[in-house]
């Protein structure tokens, strides 16, 4: 039950705090200015611009835009898609998957974990 370490070098209180402290972050009040604006933020589904009934599955140039960089599918609250739209993308992306034109996962993750 000693406690003491033998080592003698681990003194537990009075280190000099070095370092000014970083500003805090004022909480509440409407101030959050820090979005980043990755997507234009559009609200029109762009099946809808382009008036597409359906999504062709082996679209991939346009599925690939829906998807993370991970592979996963995008929210519907990124894409900006509609919820008729969204739901026919997402068998439209599985259905890719399955034949292999879009990928599950990423591909650099599957690499590395060879
Ligand atoms: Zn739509």
């Amino acid at each position: 039950m000693t406690n003491e370490s033998t080592g003698g070098a681990g003194s537990h209180s009075g280190g000099p705090n070095r370092g000014p402290r970083p500003p805090r972050r004022e909480y509440g009040g409407a101030g959050g200015g820090g979005g980043k604006d990755r997507f234009v933020r559009r609200r029109v589904c762009q099946f809808c611009v382009d008036k597409m009934v359906d999504i062709d599955y082996k679209d991939v140039a346009r599925l690939r835009r829906f998807l993370s960089d991970r592979g996963k599918i995008e929210p519907r609250r990124k894409t900006g898609n509609c919820a008729k739209h969204q739901r026919a993308l997402t068998v439209a992306l599985k259905r890719a998957r399955q034949i292999a034109l879009l990928p599950y996962t990423a591909e650099h993750i599957r690499f590395m974990q060879r």
